[in-house]
């Protein structure tokens, strides 16, 4: 019989990554049958840095699942986002932090979510109530993934359960999670080596919201300056992008991970949308947004609510 199979989101970032990894772990402790963590896409700098900093192997490449496959989904629920065939799979639970969205199963499911900063702070829920003990290879990564996915506890996702599971996490895997953190998230902030068309993709994730197909992708920098060095270039494989994607939007936020703002490219039919969600006047197809750095808190919702 087949393992059960662990994976997180397209374009993964640290959180779908280490979830993956940290939830087929207590999969395996939990149940019998065998679980393994995958991964449906190129891994990170950031997520490198941390997997290479607590010797964590990556997980497998998946490319698709075959029908009636038996799956566990963490850091993502909406269709678009996950691994090709999912609609014939047999999904057995859901571990997320994101909103439900074309989600529909034939059989009951555990569906576990809580509207946290990160999936792995619902993870280290999950050990806790099954009274399992984290090793600290695995605390570690998951300390990382809340650290990524908080921005080191200033994201406006950021909740009390994420301080405290970071916290606990980082005693066990004995780190000092502000000097480790600072380091982790600036190792993911070197973009010199991608082509624009990668840049793109890095951390890009599909929507649909009444009918208008769009995309919203993020990259973390300290120097928002240095991103726009090439912004020609990264408006084309935008606009490249959505043409052959058939979607209506491109939005791109570089965000600045040591002053917490975001500086937004947008190219597609709807930027109507974009100046009505943020009240802004878009300039060369851009506009600075201070204080925003979460996409799930601070722009999908608005974009959802003009669109
Ligand atoms: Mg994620
Ligand atoms: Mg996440
Ligand atoms: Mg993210």
């Amino acid at each position: 019989m087949n393992d059960i199979l662990v994976f997180g989101h397209k374009n993964p970032d640290t959180d779908t990554i280490m979830s993956a990894i940290a939830m087929a772990n207590l999969q395996n402790k939990l149940d019998e049958k065998s679980a393994k963590c995958c991964r449906l896409g190129n891994i990170n700098k950031e997520t490198k840095y941390a997997l290479e900093y607590f010797k964590v192997d990556e997980p497998e490449l998946l490319e698709k699942v075959e029908e009636n496959q038996e799956v566990i989904l963490v850091d993502h629920n909406e269709f678009g986002q996950s691994v090709d065939g999912i609609e014939n799979a047999k999904i057995l639970k859901v571990i997320d932090h994101h909103k439900i969205s074309d989600f529909k199963t034939a059989e009951p499911l555990f569906y576990y979510a809580m509207p946290v900063g990160c999936t792995s702070t619902i993870i280290y829920d999950l050990y806790k109530m099954n009274n399992i003990e984290i090793e600290p290879k695995i605390a570690g990564i998951m300390l990382s993934a809340i650290i990524s996915d908080t921005l080191l506890f200033k994201s406006p996702t950021c909740t009390q359960k994420d301080v405290e599971a970071a916290k606990s996490l980082a005693k066990i895997a004995n780190v000092n999670e502000q000097e480790y953190g600072l380091d982790m998230l600036k190792a993911g902030t070197d973009l010199s080596d991608f082509l624009c068309s990668e840049l793109i993709n890095m951390d890009s994730k599909p929507f649909t919201t009444n009918g208008v197909k769009y995309q919203v992708a993020q990259v973390n920098t300290a120097s928002i300056e240095d991103v726009l060095k090439n912004k020609t270039e990264i408006e084309n494989e935008m606009k490249k992008f959505i043409q052959e994607n058939n979607e209506e939007l491109f939005l791109l936020l570089i965000t600045d991970i040591l002053e917490n703002n975001s500086q937004i490219i947008s190219v597609g039919t709807k930027q109507d949308v974009v100046e009505k969600a943020f009240n802004v006047k878009l300039e060369d197809n851009m506009a600075f947004l201070p204080g925003v750095v979460s996409r799930k808190k601070q722009v999908v919702p608005v974009l959802e609510k003009n669109m």
